[in-house]
């Protein structure tokens, strides 16, 4: 008797799909953290040890899966083409999502009126030269590569690799067949770890929730809002526009579908740490070929930052207002030119997105010390910021495997079971 009840509960379980209890588990999360404060602290390895799960697949994953991909696709040619798409897709989402961040922020005037002091110094950053991104993108030593988890240098070398296994044809076989399976063995622990993404997401939420008191947000109310506000037009608006303009697909199917990977973007800051489980959205839920979604969401989540890019061009903006500084248009150009490139320099981790927000306000004469204002709710900010920047990827991944003809629209259009 008590075996079949507690089959029964398993069952039961077992039958509410993953993303159910991946929301769950953020409600649960705000709840905790409201009603504990700081103790709700104390879930906080829940969290981190999710996250040290899915990084642990980051390099194995997306290096055996791309290598499978490009052999799978036999045409160095294609490859090439997706890749000039893909880039040209990720640098104008991101115009489109720098470009509404400075609207929002003007239209709705976050800054105006606040009276805050700043006096901590913080010092500018560099942006990445392109001289500098162009040298680096080649591994001196691809074992180092992988080691430090170096996702460019890793995709470039799975390229090599696999252009190379397709052009010794019966020779690359059994190199082949090992990554095949080792690929495979990747995917299916993600799936594993991903079971515990309900737990793993409770915990990382509960601790935010409990660590913000109403003292700290509620000055900032307004640009919070106004950054938020800016991140679900970006999505709602310029992502869903290009995906029923240039793809003709439902856009509807595409958020159920990517669900997952924004809940845990949104609980880890994170959108490197997040690849495996977009990997696996791209896959199982919106139908993309191993090969298009092996190489676009990997570039993706080092280079294509949207949400960053919307945060800048909010937080210059209200940083402006915040001081009496009027901007000319010239200097919403200027946002625009360095917000791009110091979204494309920002690394897919917590709290990169603020220390390059230092690039813009140096161009535009802004005192970096306003920084400081902004800091102690940055991680609000990015956790929506790296929500974004997600979903960008997984849209761009979406169209590219569309125009290339790697898009199973029958996945893409199913309901979601799990
Ligand atoms: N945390 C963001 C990400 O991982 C980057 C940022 O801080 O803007 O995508």
């Amino acid at each position: 008797m008590s075996d079949s009840t507690t089959s029964a509960g398993g069952g039961l379980w077992r039958r509410i799909p993953l993303w159910q209890k991946i929301l769950a588990g953020l409600a649960l999360g705000v709840l905790t953290g409201a009603l504990l404060g700081e103790d709700a602290s104390v879930f906080k390895p829940l969290g981190d040890i999710f996250i040290n799960a899915i990084k642990m697949l980051i390099v194995p994953l997306v290096f055996s899966t791309l290598v499978v991909g490009i052999t799978a696709m036999r045409d160095p040619q294609k490859m090439g083409r997706i890749g000039a798409r893909t880039i040209a897709l990720y640098l104008l989402t991101t115009a489109f999502a720098i470009a509404i961040g400075l609207f929002a922020s003007w239209l709705f005037q976050p800054g105006t009126g606040l009276e805050m002091s700043f006096d901590s110094a913080v010092e500018a950053k560099e942006a990445p030269s392109l001289r500098e991104i162009l040298v680096n993108l080649v591994p001196q030593n691809p074992i180092d590569a992988l080691a430090n988890g170096n996702i460019l240098q890793i995709i470039v070398f799975a390229i090599g690799l696999g252009i190379s296994l397709t052009l010794i044809g019966d020779k690359g076989e059994p190199v082949v067949r090992v990554f095949e399976s080792f690929a495979e063995a990747m995917v299916k622990l993600t799936n594993i770890v991903m079971a515990f993404a309900p737990i793993g997401v409770f915990g990382l939420i509960a601790h935010v929730a409990g660590s913000y008191g109403l003292e700290v947000l509620l000055p900032l109310a307004k640009v919070i809002g106004v950054a938020y506000l800016a991140s679900a037009l970006h999505v709602l608006l310029v992502y869903s526009g290009l995906l029923a303009l240039l793809g003709r697909l439902n856009p509807l199917r595409y958020l159920q579908g990517i669900l997952d990977a924004l809940v845990v973007a949104y609980s880890s800051a994170s959108s490197s740490g997040t690849l495996p489980v977009s990997l696996r959205c791209a896959r199982n839920n919106l139908g993309v070929s191993e090969g298009v979604s092996g190489f676009v969401l990997p570039v993706g989540a080092t280079i294509n930052m949207d949400g960053t890019a919307i945060y800048q061009g909010v937080v210059a903006v209200f940083i402006a207002q915040l001081i009496g500084v009027d901007l000319s248009l010239a200097d919403y150009g200027m946002i625009i030119v360095t917000g791009t490139l110091a979204s494309i320099g920002t690394a897919g981790v917590p709290g990169a997105g603020l220390v390059m927000l230092s690039i813009v306000m140096a161009q535009i004469g802004l005192p970096l010390e306003a920084i400081a204002v902004i800091a102690g709710i940055d991680r609000l900010l990015d956790m929506a910021r790296t929500s974004v920047n997600v979903a960008g990827d997984l849209m761009v991944t979406t169209l590219v495997g569309k125009s290339e003809g790697e898009l199973d629209e029958s996945v893409y259009n199913a309901p979601r079971k799990s």
